[in-house]
């Protein structure tokens, strides 16, 4: 978003899988590759790049915002899925970086500094990422609870016995009603834990479920529901990953405000009732969903357009929940970056070490040529 003026790089026609190494797990892409049509031409060789925001991203784009989504939890973020990056600095110049072995402690890591920096200090034209074989047997499952407290307690109590979810999702009550009136699905409008888990037979995660459902049950579940279909399986992933596009299109003269905290799992039960509290006294429409097993929240507010006292309302939540968030030891992004949006909350965050993120940019972009205006305040 060139807010400053300049020029805009295009990589829709950068769009190559260059390479497929199916035997070392690995492709070479160009950063114009959309991850689901990556996955697609993968899908007959049984396997796929694991990282999957909502959105239909661009490799390129993923690498600059570290993009993560519903199987986070199981593979890990972008950053975790890229072995080597070519990038173009500021000054021209080419480098590559990372390699091909599947670790290295060699020298410092340019790739984790590459990866989520906005394209604020260069310009990515190719990635060797991770790839990671396609599940054999899935099970998948649905637990209502009575209030999103239980829910959250339920997340970190599977978490803490080792079940492996490959997702764990959370939707309050307002995102199933939205869910039952597009899709039709039925669902019980209560929160809910959307979960599922991989094995290599049949009986291994059927097993799991078995635990998990005591385990739900133990934290007051109202409904549990597993052995879902491929289909029912699968309407439910795309209403999850349609969410935000779901709740835009029903709040038409409305704006998008989306937070993006991300807590340790001690802390989530805490934040998610907070965030809860906030919406509900807001009397201003608000979703709460969440990548549960990440402790990352998104309370998706949708305000007036031009409605001032509205805007100060959500203003105001939206700090109160970071800054509770940073107060619990978390962040105020987890998986969408600072942009402007979340400027101004970096002092907050990272404290002295700020002054060090900006030597970095210094140091690779002295005439500030790269994105100017996103991550930094201006005269920080
Ligand atoms: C409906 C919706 C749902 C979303 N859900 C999720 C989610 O679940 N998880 C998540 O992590 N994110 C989510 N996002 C955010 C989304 O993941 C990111 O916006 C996405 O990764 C960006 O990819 P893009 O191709 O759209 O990039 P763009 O928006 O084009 O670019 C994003 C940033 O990357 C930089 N950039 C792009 N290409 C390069 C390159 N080659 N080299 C250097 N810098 C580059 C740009 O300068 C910009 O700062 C969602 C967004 C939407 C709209």
């Amino acid at each position: 978003m060139p807010t400053q003026g300049g020029e805009v790089l295009d990589f829709s026609r950068m769009n190559r899988v260059l390479e497929v190494r199916d035997e070392d797990f690995q492709a070479d892409i160009e950063p114009g590759v959309i991850y689901q049509d990556l996955n697609e031409s993968l899908r007959h060789k049984g396997l796929f790049f694991p990282p999957d925001p909502g959105a239909r991203a661009t490799i390129g784009g993923m690498i600059a915002n570290n993009a993560s989504g519903t199987r986070t939890v199981r593979y890990g973020a972008t950053k975790d899925n890229i072995l080597k990056l070519t990038v173009v600095l500021a000054n021209g110049e080419v480098i590559e970086t990372g390699t091909r072995a599947s670790k290295t402690s060699s020298g410092y890591d340019l790739i984790h500094l590459f990866t989520g920096s906005e394209g604020t200090l260069g310009v990515v034209t190719k990635a060797t990422v991770r790839l990671v074989g396609l599940p054999v047997e899935f099970s998948a499952a649905i637990a209502t609870f009575p209030h999103v407290e239980a829910a959250a307690r339920a997340v970190f109590e599977i978490i803490r016995s080792g079940c492996d979810p490959a997702f764990l999702e959370l939707l309050a009550p307002e995102c199933i009603e939205l869910i039952n009136k597009e899709m039709c699905l039925g669902l019980n409008p209560s929160p809910t834990l959307f979960m599922e888990f991989h094995g290599i037979t049949e009986d291994q995660p059927a097993e799991i479920l078995g635990m998990v459902e005591y385990i739900c049950e133990d934290q007051g579940c109202e409904e549990f529901r597993s052995g879902l279909g491929r289909d029912e399986r699968g309407r439910l992933l795309k209403a999850r990953h349609d969410m935000a596009e779901m709740i835009r299109r029903n709040h038409p003269d409305c704006s998008p405000m989306v937070t993006d905290v991300a807590v340790p799992l001690t802390a989530y039960s805490r934040m998610i009732a907070l965030a809860r509290k906030e919406a509900h006294e807001s009397g201003i429409p608000g979703y709460i969903f969440s990548h549960a097993g990440d402790g990352n929240i998104h309370l998706h507010f949708e305000g007036k357009s031009g409605d001032e006292k509205v805007w100060q309302t959500i203003d105001r939540i939206n700090e109160h929940i970071v800054s509770e968030a940073l107060k619990a030891g978390g962040t105020a992004t987890g998986e969408h970056g600072v942009g402007m949006g979340k400027r101004r909350f970096m002092e907050q965050e990272h404290g002295s070490s700020l002054i060090w993120m900006r030597q970095i940019k210094q140091m690779f972009d002295p005439n500030g040529i790269l994105n100017p205006g996103k991550i930094f305040l201006d005269g920080e």
